[in-house]
């Protein structure tokens, strides 16, 4: 069963999670596998998308926040889109999109950064929006502080972290068919946040930066853990293995239906909507080629079928205005 585990390390300002992604990942890849449209994705996708999935499960559990994070990857090369959703309740959907051929051995640039235009996005998107309210969105390039192109998802997220937050932090991810996992370390943020002395302290975050020993030494062990042996050892002893000289704080693990599992919530409102943005023009000419619009939902592979009555319906139920916006007809 896939399951998250938080822990602290008493008395330093370090904390540090691990997710394992098992029947949720695996659910994923069958339904893509069973979607005749498209078939399995390429291996270095699976890899790829399996280590976005579990790292949106880190992200989501790392921040206070009551909607959902939605990791994602625009590429300039044959992978044009990888998505990971993840809910405050640690459901998750993910799906990519693949343009071209992939080489069996094709790196993160060559998949999604070939001239260096990749550029990966951390969507914060409320549960309830007051009006007019937009998501959030904070958007890294896939290269480093010289340009040069990154090679590992770890190292992208690395930057967005320090850049975001301020705040140092350690990522090994990996997934293979059967498993997507990660481990964050990150360094705390010095307390006394949001009060008066808010501008104070967040200098003394950034001149915290590289510089916490306690932080440094966590991290260096945490980066020494491989990504087989986190694929394969189970959490308690990837803990013992890499922290057995620290004092750790274990949070009840988050597993079964309160930890990170499957679930899609496409709907037909939702298609019927995207549909209406289509406009009626196209819609009609897509019924009178094909008799119905059938959309596939990219998530989870669910058919939805609209034949003429059912889109007459669409084009003709009143849309919600959202209050303040003027009417228009
Ligand atoms: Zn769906």
């Amino acid at each position: 069963m896939s399951e998250l585990h938080k822990f602290l390390f008493d008395g330093l300002p370090v904390r540090g999670m691990i997710v394992r992604l098992t029947d949720a990942w695996t659910e994923i890849l069958r339904r893509r596998e069973s979607n005749n449209a498209t078939g399995a994705y390429p291996l270095p996708v699976r890899e790829l998308l399996g280590q976005i999935t579990a790292a949106g499960v880190l992200m989501q559990s790392n921040i206070k926040f009551n909607g959902a994070l939605i990791l994602q990857i625009f590429g300039d090369g044959p992978l044009k889109l990888a998505v990971a959703e993840v809910q405050p309740d640690l459901s998750l959907r993910a799906t990519a999109t693949v343009v071209g051929a992939v080489a069996a051995d094709a790196t993160l640039s060559q998949l999604v950064n070939v001239t260096n235009h990749g550029r990966c996005a951390i969507t914060l998107d409320p549960l309830s929006k007051f009006p007019g309210q937009r998501p959030y969105q904070g958007v890294v390039p896939l290269f480093g502080d010289r340009h040069e192109k990154l090679e590992k998802l770890s190292e992208v997220l690395e930057h967005y972290m320090l850049q975001s937050e301020q705040l140092d932090t350690t990522l090994v991810l990996a997934a293979s068919d059967t498993v997507a996992a990660g481990l964050l370390i990150q360094r705390m943020p010095v307390k006394g946040e949001g009060n008066l002395a808010g501008s104070m302290v967040s200098r003394a975050n950034e001149d915290e930066i590289g510089r916490n020993e306690d932080y440094n030494r966590i991290a260096t062990l945490a980066a020494s853990l491989t990504q087989e042996e986190l694929l394969t050892l189970d959490v308690d002893t990837v803990l013992r293995r890499l922290f057995w000289q620290e004092k750790l704080v274990r949070f009840a693990p988050r597993t079964g239906s309160d930890g990170p599992r499957f679930a899609c919530n496409c709907s037909s409102e939702r298609v019927g909507s995207m549909i209406r943005g289509l406009g009626q023009d196209e819609a009609a000419s897509i019924l009178a080629e094909r008799g119905e619009i059938e959309v596939g939902c990219e998530f989870c592979g669910k058919q939805y079928r609209f034949d003429a009555i059912d889109a007459a319906r669409i084009f003709t139920a009143p849309t919600v205005q959202p209050p303040g916006s003027s009417a228009t007809h």
